[in-house]
């Protein structure tokens, strides 16, 4: 049996590695455009501030996909696919394949035409590295996009002497992951350190050779500029689609529970690729967690085994300056008219010192959790307990009901979440 996989990211890596787990016979053939085996994206915004070094986020060496027997060829880009012979075409030769796993991730995109001397993503090793040179102490760095790649670039970019300018389109921080009645508490938590310079709402239009960043109001339509040594750009990313046909996309290439595409054999993984969500909806993949998964179902599938991926929830997390922020499942404007709850405690009784927790819950209206976000300590496993409940399709009374543990030092009796669910209920 002939697997050939395009795109050793944590996708395609982790696909090639499970192809092997459950089929020690087959052959298998790693294609990878760029000139790194698998690495750790997750991990580019703290090689920002020196605190990891960049070739460290290495997590599977050329020599280690040998040792597995995985064919990887790395400066090698797949220009073509045809479905009907069953062949991939390379710079370098062809390949027939029996099944194919396509993982090509994502472009990043910027609102205007990129100089790679001025300005830089953060997707790829080589961006970190660029990034690491430009940013002397005392350098000023416009970052483009308050996501959590924009915002942890900020901190880490603040850790190394810095100066930082945020730039955001959307009216909040976090817009893809925190409704805008969360994201507040992280505005004025950065707002009250005076860490860095912050501006909401505003459309990039244009950059000009001397640094200076023309932005516009989108509210009001004034215009302003903001001179830079440096931009980074965190705005957005597009799926790869350039080798499929239009009629096996969407946003992202079209799959199913299998991984497996509309054609037969092939099957699509990662951030190139689009699900279903727990709604029903389809659903880009932008998670590392999420391709990983999806890696080891298509692994699975295309060496014959059986393996199937659930509805995505979205559970991601993030953490800057200091606070822990997460998130499962849509923003309450991807749900349809749900019942809402927000509720403000803290990490322990209140006698002792604690810290403040925010918890939104969201559910159907007969009751079905269906969404949670979390600001405070403990949020990432906080949400997991949602991730769980949600995946098992509890409702908020038994979620409510779950005894947690309790000591006066470490937890109150009830927790945040629990409490959260509760005045849920009572607006039920
Ligand atoms: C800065 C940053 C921080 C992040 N933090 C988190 C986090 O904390 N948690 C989380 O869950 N997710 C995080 N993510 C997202 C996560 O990294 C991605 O979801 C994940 O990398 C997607 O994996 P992938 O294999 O689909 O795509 P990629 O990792 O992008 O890999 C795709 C690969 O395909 C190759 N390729 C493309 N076209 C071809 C071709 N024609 N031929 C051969 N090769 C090709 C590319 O060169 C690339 O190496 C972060 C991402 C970034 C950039």
């Amino acid at each position: 049996m002939d697997i050939v996989i395009i795109g050793c990211g944590a996708a395609g890596g982790t696909a090639a590695q499970f192809a092997r787990k459950n089929n020690r016979k087959a052959l298998i053939t790693l294609y990878e455009k760029g000139p790194y085996s698998q690495y750790s994206r997750c991990g580019l915004p703290y090689t920002l501030s020196g605190e990891v070094d960049p070739d460290k986020l290495i997590e599977f060496s050329h020599e280690w996909f040998q040792k597995a027997r995985i064919d990887l060829h790395l400066t090698t880009p797949v220009t073509k696919i045809d479905f009907d012979k069953q062949y991939i075409y390379t710079t370098n030769g062809e390949k027939k394949y029996d099944s194919l796993i396509i993982a090509t991730g994502v472009h990043s995109h910027a609102p205007f035409p990129i100089d790679t001397k001025k300005h830089s993503f953060l997707r790829t090793l080589d961006d970190a590295h660029h990034i690491q040179r430009m940013a002397t102490r005392g350098t000023h760095i416009a970052i483009i996009g308050a996501g959590p790649t924009g915002l942890e670039a900020a901190e880490a970019l603040i850790k190394r002497g810095v100066t930082v300018t945020l730039i955001e389109y959307y009216s909040s921080l976090l817009p893809t992951m925190l409704d805008s009645d969360m994201a507040p508490i992280i505005h004025d938590t950065l707002m009250k350190r005076e860490l860095l310079s912050l501006t909401l709402n505003h459309e990039v239009t244009s950059i000009d050779g001397d640094m200076d960043i023309h932005i516009k109001n989108r509210k009001t339509g004034d215009k302003r500029t903001i001179s830079a040594d440096f931009a980074l750009v965190a705005s957005g990313n597009t799926p790869v689609l350039d080798l499929v046909p239009e009629s096996m996309t969407d946003r992202g290439i079209i799959i199913d529970e299998r991984c497996e595409t509309s054609k037969k054999n092939v099957y699509a993984i990662g951030d190139c690729s689009q699900y279903r969500d727990i709604t029903g909806a389809p659903c880009l993949v932008g998670l590392g967690s999420i391709a990983v998964r999806q890696g080891k179902v298509a692994g699975i599938n295309a060496s014959g085994g059986k393996a199937v991926l659930p509805p995505l929830l979205n559970t991601r997390v993030t953490k800057v300056f200091d606070l822990e922020i997460a998130a499962v499942g849509p923003l309450s404007t991807g749900l349809e008219n749900p019942l809402v709850s927000t509720f403000r405690g803290s990490s322990r009784p209140l006698y002792l010192p604690g810290e403040e927790i925010r918890v939104k819950v969201m559910a159907t209206r007969k009751g079905k959790l269906c969404a949670a976000q979390i600001i405070g300590p403990g949020a990432a496993q906080r949400i997991n307990a949602f991730a769980t409940a949600i995946s098992c399709n509890m409702t908020l009374q038994q979620f409510s009901g779950i005894e947690t543990a309790y000591a006066p030092v470490v937890s109150p009796v009830f927790l945040p979440s629990t409490l959260a669910c509760e005045i849920a209920l009572r607006k039920q």
